[in-house]
């Protein structure tokens, strides 16, 4: 797992102000009902003793140690009970004094006995999600909504979308960060490619890694603007292409392909294997157009190390806008 560091961070620190806000205020409301009633006030402040009163039992007095610690104990207990009888008559909850966490395991603390409780790793997942790119598309294209009987009356494209998604889940199962599996898929528009890049990403997301999705154009449009501003102290736009456990390019071959465009994507590609990091890419582009339009380097590059999937068959998109003014 690798939390993005500023999200990460962010979450972390915004658990532990609702910790301390959840506390701050049931301080709050227990100081003033003391202030209110005097019989609460007097409890509260008997119980503050408490402590000292242990102390007190363990080093001074006479006779066993045990029962003079169990009778500051059972005077404890006493002015417990006697608190929640008060704030019951006063109209209150009994446990009206008592912080309320919104995770009962964690005290949203997020963490519980040194093990991440599950209500931050849904947090992470989320905002995770939010700086992945995906954005709305993580709802509507999801793995488990990736229809395969719309390529039913297409035995042929049946078959490679079949043996695709078969894949991609497979990819995801596996996926721990560091084995540098690469997939890429190519086919027409509408056949499904861009469904189960989003998927993949999501499930990667919610095991709990940095994934970065985008479209090439905007990918591209990234690495010029870091080299339009190398001399500014802004942050690098590019570097998260890098960095990211798992990086999808949608739409490969759309962008403004440029001698540039060429380089930064050999970069890109090549940097992220040594590093061990996966990759995506979908591309409306036949072998023939990848050859063609990037350099020998790239395209042994995508042919030698990405697992290829092609996607043949009827655009899904127009069939579905079919079937819903039928
Ligand atoms: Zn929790």
């Amino acid at each position: 797992m690798a939390y993005r560091d500023d999200v990460y961070i962010s979450v972390k620190r915004a658990f532990e102000e609702n910790s301390q806000r959840a506390r701050k205020d049931a301080e709050q409301r227990r100081r003033s009902l003391s202030a209110k009633y005097p019989e609460i006030d007097e409890v509260e402040r008997k119980l503050s003793m408490t402590a000292l009163s242990v102390f007190k039992a363990a080093t001074m007095g006479t006779g066993e140690l045990q029962a003079r610690i169990d009778a500051v104990k059972a005077e404890n207990q006493m002015l417990l009970q006697r608190r929640k009888e008060l704030l019951k008559l006063y109209g209150f909850p009994e446990n009206y004094f008592e912080p309320v966490y919104k995770c009962k395991i964690c005290n949203d603390i997020g963490f519980k006995d040194g093990i991440m409780c599950q209500c931050m790793q849904k947090e992470l997942s989320a905002r995770m999600l939010e700086v992945s790119g995906i954005g709305s598309l993580a709802k509507k294209m999801r793995l488990d909504n990736f229809d395969l009987s719309y390529y039913s009356d297409d035995p042929d494209g049946y078959k490679y979308i079949a043996a695709a998604y078969k894949a991609v889940k497979k990819f995801c199962e596996d996926f721990n960060g560091n084995d540098d599996d690469s997939l890429l898929f190519i086919g027409n528009t509408g056949t499904g490619k861009t469904h189960l890049s989003v998927a993949a990403a999501v499930e990667i997301v919610n095991k709990g890694h940095y994934v970065v999705y985008n479209t090439s154009q905007n990918i591209f449009d990234d690495f010029v603007y870091d080299k339009t501003h190398m001399s500014s102290n802004e942050m690098s736009r590019s570097e998260k292409y890098f960095k990211c456990e798992l990086l999808v390019i949608d739409d490969l071959g759309t962008e403004n392909i440029t001698q540039f465009s060429i380089a930064s994507l050999y970069n890109l590609i090549n940097t992220r294997r040594c590093d061990g990091k996966s990759t995506i890419i979908n591309t409306n582009l036949t072998n023939k157009d990848l050859r063609s339009k990037y350099d020998d380097r790239i395209f042994s590059r995508l042919m030698g190390e990405f697992s290829l999937y092609l996607f043949k068959g009827t655009d899904i998109r127009m069939k579905k806008l079919y079937n819903a003014i039928d």
